[in-house]
Order: C-alpha cells, then sequence, then structure tokens
C-alpha cells in the first residue's frame, strides 16, 4: 500500500512512545509529533491530517477532548483518529468512540501492531475517498440535471418517479413531492391509443430507447406537445435499474411552425387567405362538387384603375385603402364564403354552392352599390369600382387551374366591356382574353410604327347648328385587324402605362390639327382632346401641356381638355391643383360622360369647370325613359347653376336632338350631325356646313 503523502500527527507526553512511533513510522509517512494535545490542535489547524494518534491521557487537555475538538473543525469527518489507551483504561473505550474516535490501540504498543493498525486506518481514508467522489459526482450531476432545460424524469424498474428536474416543474407545473412514486402515465394526455403507448414501450425494452413527438397534459389540464427521449439505464451487469426520460416543450416551436403555415396560406396585408391558399380552398371544393352534384361560383374581381388610384395616392395609403376595401367585401359575404385576395388588386370569391346563377349576379350588385359610396383614405374620397369575371363549377373547368384562367379571361372581358360590369365565362371568353395579350404586345409596337391616327367629330352649336368645335378621337389603324376601336384598346394602355405616350401624340396631332384649320377661318373655337386619368395625374403632365402648345403655336385657349368624372375624384385636392395651374394658362376643361361616376356637388364647385358633357347612356332612352329625362333635366339644372355649358353626346336621332335641345343642351355632338373623321374630311365638313347644318 502506497502510504506515502498521508499526514499523521502523533501526540504523546511520553518521549519515548514518541520516538517509537517515529521509528515504526517516520519512513513510512508524513509524520509530525507533540508532547501535549494544545500544540497538537494547533497543527492541525494550521494544516490538516489525516490521521490521528492521540494518547487518552494527557496533562492539560486530554485525547477525548482532542477528538471532540477536531471533529468540529469543517471537513474533519473523515479523519481517522486512533485512541491510545492503557490496559486498564480499555473501559473507557465507548466513551472514546462516541467523542468520535475510530479504533483504539493499548499501550505497550506493538510495533507490528502498530502498522496494522496504520494501514487499517489508511485504508479506511481510501474507501472514505472514493465514497466522497462518488458523492460529489452525483451532487454535480443533480446539478447540471436541475439546470437543464430539458425536463428529465427518472423512474425504478417499477416505472415509479424517484428524481424530477426543475425543467420538468416549469413545464408540467408538478413540484417534485406531487410527482414522486407516480408513473409517469399520470401526465398523460389522452391523445395518444394503448397501441401507441405499447409500441413506445416495447421499443424501449427492445432497442433501449425511445424517442418522438407526444402530447402531454400539464396540472392545470392544458395538453401540450413535447419532444420525447426515454432510455433504460442499465448497472454493470446490465441489469435494469432506471428508467431515464427527457424531454423538451415544443408548443412555441408548433406555434412557430403554425405561424409559418399561416403566412404561407394568407395574405398579410389584409389577413385574407392568398392566391395558393384560394387554390386549395377551390379544389377541395370543386371535388366535393363533383361527388355531391352540386354547383359553386368563382368570381374574379380586378379594380378598374387601380394602378391609377395608386399612383395618385401618398405612399401607404394604396396598402390602407385595399384593406379597407377587403374589410368592406368580407362583410358582404356569406359565412361560408371564401374571399380571397389573389393578387395586387385581384380579388377571388367562391361560394361553394349555389341554387342558380343570380346568386353570384347578387353579390356583385350588392359590392356595386357598397362601393358607391367611397372609401376615404388620408381623409381623401376615393371610388372604387371592379370589373368581375365569373366561373360555374364544375361545368367551367375540370380543374381549379383552368377554373382560374377561364374566370380571369371572363375578367378580362368585363374589362373590355367597360369597367364596373360583370361577365359569365363562355368558351370563346378563350379567344378574347388571347387577343387582350395580343393587343397589349401590338399596342407598344403600334406606338413606335405611329400605327395611330386622329379622328375628328364635330360638336354643334344647339342654337345655330353651325361646327363651332371638334373633338379628337383616337383611332388604331392594326395592320391585321383594321381599325381598333378604342374602348378596347384604351384600358389596356391605361393599365400598362401605353397611355402616357399615346397621349402625348394625341396631344400634339390635336394641336397641329387645330392650328392648320385655323387659317382656313372656318369658325372653329377650340379642339376638345380627351385625357386619361393616368396621363392627367402623371408628374411630367403639366410641362408636357407647356411643351405642346409651344412647339404647335396651339393658343391655350382653343384646347378644351376632356377629364372623366372618375378621374377627378381620386385625389381631389391634386385634381384641384392640376385644374387651376391648366386653367391659368386659359385651357378649357370638361368633364366627360358626366352621370355615370359618383361626383358629389361639393366636388364640382370647387373644379374649375368649363363644360359637362352629359353622358350618352342618358341619351340614348331619353325619348322614351321619363326616368334618363329627369337625370338629364337635373344635370342641365346643375350645368346652369354652375354656368357651364353642356354638351349632349351620342345624339342619333330627331327625338334625341329635339328634346336635348327643348331641355336647353348648348352643344350638340353625335352620329346625327356628323361621325368622327379623318382631320381631312373635318375640312370639307366646316366648309359645306359653313352656315349651319340644314334639315336638323
Ligand atoms: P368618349 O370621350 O365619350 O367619346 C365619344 C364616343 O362616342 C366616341 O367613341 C364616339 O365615336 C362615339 N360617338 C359619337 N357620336 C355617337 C353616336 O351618335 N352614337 C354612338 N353610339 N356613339 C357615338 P370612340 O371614338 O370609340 O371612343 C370611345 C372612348 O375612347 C371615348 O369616349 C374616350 O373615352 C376614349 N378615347 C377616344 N380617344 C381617346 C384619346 O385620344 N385619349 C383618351 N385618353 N381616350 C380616348
Ligand atoms: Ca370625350
Ligand atoms: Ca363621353
Amino acid at each position: 500500500m502506497n502510504t506515502s503523502g498521508v499526514r499523521v500527527l502523533a501526540v504523546d507526553d511520553d518521549p519515548v512512545a514518541l520516538l517509537l512511533y517515529d521509528r515504526v513510522l517516520g519512513d513510512l509517512v508524513d509524520l509530525e509529533t507533540h508532547p501535549d494535545a494544545e500544540s497538537a490542535l494547533e497543527a492541525y489547524r494550521r494544516e490538516p491530517a489525516q490521521i490521528l494518534l492521540l494518547d487518552w491521557l494527557l496533562p492539560g487537555m486530554d485525547g477525548l477532548e482532542l477528538t471532540r475538538q477536531i471533529r468540529q473543525i469543517p471537513d474533519s469527518e473523515d479523519v481517522q483518529i486512533l485512541i491510545v489507551t492503557g490496559r486498564d483504561e480499555s473501559d473507557n473505550l465507548a466513551q472514546a468512540l462516541e467523542a468520535g474516535a475510530n479504533d483504539y490501540l493499548e499501550k505497550p504498543v506493538q510495533p507490528a501492531h502498530l502498522k496494522v493498525r496504520l494501514e487499517i486506518a489508511i485504508r479506511n481514508l481510501r474507501i472514505l475517498e472514493t465514497k466522497r467522489q462518488s458523492e460529489r459526482r452525483g451532487a454535480l450531476m443533480l446539478q447540471v440535471f436541475d439546470n437543464s432545460l430539458h425536463g428529465i424524469l427518472i423512474t425504478n424498474t417499477e416505472n415509479r418517479i424517484i428524481y424530477t428536474n426543475r425543467a420538468f416543474s416549469r413545464i408540467t407545473g408538478y413540484a417534485p413531492e406531487e410527482a414522486l412514486g407516480e408513473q409517469p402515465n399520470f401526465l398523460s394526455s389522452g391523445f395518444h391509443s394503448a397501441a401507441f403507448y405499447d409500441k413506445m414501450w416495447h421499443s424501449v425494452h427492445e432497442a433501449g430507447s425511445w424517442k418522438g413527438e407526444i402530447w402531454n397534459k400539464r396540472k392545470d389540464g392544458e395538453v401540450y406537445p413535447e419532444w420525447l427521449e426515454i432510455y433504460t439505464v442499465l448497472n454493470e451487469s446490465q441489469e435494469l435499474t432506471n428508467y431515464m426520460a427527457h424531454f423538451v416543450d415544443i408548443s412555441q416551436k408548433k406555434q412557430n411552425e403554425e405561424q409559418l403555415r399561416y403566412l404561407a396560406s394568407y395574405d398579410t396585408l389584409t389577413g385574407l387567405p392568398n392566391r395558393s391558399h384560394f387554390i386549395e380552398i377551390l379544389s377541395r371544393a370543386l371535388l366535393k362538387a363533383r361527388e355531391e352534384k352540386t354547383r359553386g361560383a368563382i368570381l374574379y374581381l380586378d379594380l378598374d384603375r387601380f394602378q391609377v388610384v395608386n399612383d395618385t395616392l401618398s405612399h401607404g395609403s394604396g396598402d390602407l385603402l385595399l384593406r379597407d376595401l377587403s374589410q368592406r367585401l368580407r362583410n358582404l359575404m356569406g359565412p361560408t364564403d371564401v374571399l380571397s385576395r389573389t393578387g395586387g388588386d385581384e380579388f377571388a370569391i367562391l361560394l361553394e354552392i349555389i341554387d342558380s346563377v343570380d346568386e353570384a349576379v347578387q353579390i356583385i350588385e350588392r359590392i356595386k352599390k357598397d362601393f358607391a359610396s367611397p372609401f376615404v383614405v388620408d381623409g381623401q374620397e376615393i371610388y372604387v369600382s371592379a370589373s368581375t369575371g365569373i366561373c360555374i363549377f364544375p361545368d367551367d373547368g375540370t380543374d381549379s387551374d383552368a377554373l382560374l384562367r377561364n374566370v380571369d379571361m371572363a375578367m378580362y372581358r368585363a374589362k373590355e366591356s367597360g369597367r364596373n360590369t360583370y361577365h359569365f365565362y363562355s368558351p370563346d371568353t378563350n379567344t378574347r382574353a388571347f387577343e387582350h395579350l395580343a393587343l397589349e404586345a401590338s399596342l407598344r409596337r403600334a406606338i413606335e410604327k405611329e400605327e395611330f391616327v386622329l379622328f375628328f367629330q364635330p360638336l354643334i352649336d344647339a342654337s345655330t347648328l353651325k361646327t363651332i368645335a371638334a373633338e379628337s378621337l383616337i383611332r388604331w389603324n392594326h395592320p391585321e385587324l383594321g381599325m381598333v376601336s378604342p374602348a378596347r384598346f384604351i384600358p389596356v394602355a391605361e393599365e400598362t402605362g401605353l397611355i402616357v405616350p399615346m397621349g402625348k401624340i394625341v396631344l400634339k396631332k390635336a394641336c397641329q390639327t387645330f392650328v392648320d384649320l385655323m387659317n382656313t377661318n372656318l369658325g372653329l373655337e377650340h379642339i376638345a382632346v380627351n385625357v386619361s386619368a393616368r396621363q392627367f395625374f402623371q408628374s411630367g403632365f403639366l410641362d408636357e401641356i407647356d411643351e405642346v402648345l409651344a412647339s404647335t403655336n396651339m393658343p391655350a385657349n382653343s384646347l378644351e381638355l376632356e377629364l372623366t368624372e372618375s378621374a377627378f375624384i381620386q385625389d381631389v385636392d391634386r385634381t384641384v391643383e392640376l385644374l387651376d395651374a391648366l386653367r391659368s394658362r386659359g385651357i378649357r376643361l370638361a368633364i366627360d360622360d358626366f352621370g355615370t361616376g359618383f361626383s358629389s356637388l361639393s366636388y364640382l364647385k370647387r373644379f374649375p369647370l368649363d363644360t359637362l358633357k352629359v353622358d350618352q347612356s342618358f341619351v340614348r332612352d331619353i325619348h322614351r325613359s321619363a326616368d334618363d329625362l329627369a337625370i338629364v333635366r337635373a344635370i342641365i339644372a346643375l350645368a346652369s347653376v354652375m354656368k357651364l355649358r353642356i354638351v349632349g353626346e351620342g345624339i342619333e336621332t330627331q327625338d334625341h336632338s329635339r328634346i336635348l335641345r327643348e331641355e336647353g343642351c348648348n352643344i350638340l355632338q353625335g352620329y346625327l350631325y356628323a361621325r368622327p373623321m379623318p382631320a381631312e374630311e373635318l375640312k370639307t365638313f366646316l366648309q359645306e356646313s359653313e352656315h349651319g347644318l340644314k334639315g336638323l
């Protein structure tokens, strides 16, 4: 046995005894001898020893008292204390053990005995040290367990809980004393089948471990998901001693996954299902409709001129508008209808079961009525309309892709036929939609190739029947399609922004034509040019006007700009600003298609206008519709209050003409007098009708 490095204190008042210790042990251990207890205690305090050899009887403090004193010093519990007694004192041994001594020797001390007793003491020391070490390891391990973020529980061979850590309590809500002695299944959520647990324990016993996701129940009753790993703990002989489980609460992770799924399925701006989510919902509805032989409808809404509206709004306000708008749409739907934002200004509505197509139309009417009242963004009133395509399923498409494609085409068709309307899909819509795309491409080319020409339609003074002005109307002479109506390509040009360069070409050509005619002295007061909202609100518009006026020598007061009502009310303040700027140059201003928009009088009063053009739709049936007549009367009354000239458009018959003149319309325009014509023809027309049109 290796004994070196073991510190031994020997105390005896008999120097001979100390000499003996020194002889026997001096070479074996690190020995220090003391003649009395006091100096020995001091020496121990200075440097603790592992073994003490104490004479029982000492002058001053005796061996027994020294033992007590030593034992009171911290960390001295393992010190091996041997009491050396005289033969007749052996009765006191019980007293010595009680005081904390470990062993004894009898005087006179036999060297052989001394060596053996010393060896035993050292062996005891070693055993104690191993025990302390494993105790320390255990304490350290528990500390590690306790600070682990994972919940840990350990059970015995009967699977009764013998240990739980702090995270266990934090996650489950149970204090250790509530869990100890229980079986872990006291946490069961009831979510899993008996077979699930059977399989789990089978794996623990066979493979020594199991891991997976499991739902457990907290003390407060909340069921939560955790990631659980269970191991068997075996001793050196490979016998099962414990089960150990550690787990993490993954409800947060689940929530994040949920959140991700939400983000992937919903539009963040409006909170509505997004396109991909809508397709999922639609696919399910389509399947169900086929199985149950029911019908459903998809409505596909595209906001009219939203790009233009958006351009006129301050940054971020377009978003506010969209949010507001989807809220209002949502309020118009039934609880089972699905509203989705499928793109920037596109919305889709799914009516899962309809009994008749009227239900789809009713929704659209509801939307139209609701949108008649303005949206208020940034304190501005904004009017919005939508063009809607409608598809019926399963009739109009075998899968969701085909349905969406078809409803999209139907929507374009609605756009083409004048916005704020709807269109049902029919197979021939296909070709129309294809044309739409082709149109956009060839429109770009047309600008470069100057395929546009201007036609002019005379405007007739109602009292003299003389031509006092002409409206310029664009015509597109397409190499293959021939003349394409502006009603078809202007909306596309607006959407794509091509209206801006196109508008400039029109303005310039119209001014040039007027300046040419001006020199013929044929009595033309002005020329009217249509300006689209997008063109009007584009930042360089005023500069462009100035440039054209200058380069063509056009007198500003012979130019009248026609703007539609809906363009005006998108941004009233900006409109007033722009109109004032135009007015200050002497340019005349007309409001076109009046009566179809939603102008309120308070706005109109703020606009510096010259002319108001009654929309053709009121003129068409004026001779047989009391409503239309009443509207035209109201418009004319309004115009006279505001001191505006009033133009009746679309006059095709003598009836139209007579009624409008009787009602006080100042200027007449329509096929009855003249169709739009090339500039050359206009010249001839002016010459022939110089003294007023005959017979009208
Ligand atoms: P608008 O400004 O209301 O133009 C009047 C439309 O009515 C013209 O159609 C004209 O040909 C048509 N019209 C005239 N008299 C009659 C009639 O007695 N009966 C009928 N049924 N129609 C008549 P057009 O030329 O097809 O233009 C359609 C629309 O396209 C215009 O409506 C205008 O909004 C737009 N547009 C035409 N040229 C331009 C242009 O240069 N720039 C812009 N931004 N828009 C234009
Ligand atoms: Ca016009
Ligand atoms: Ca018009």
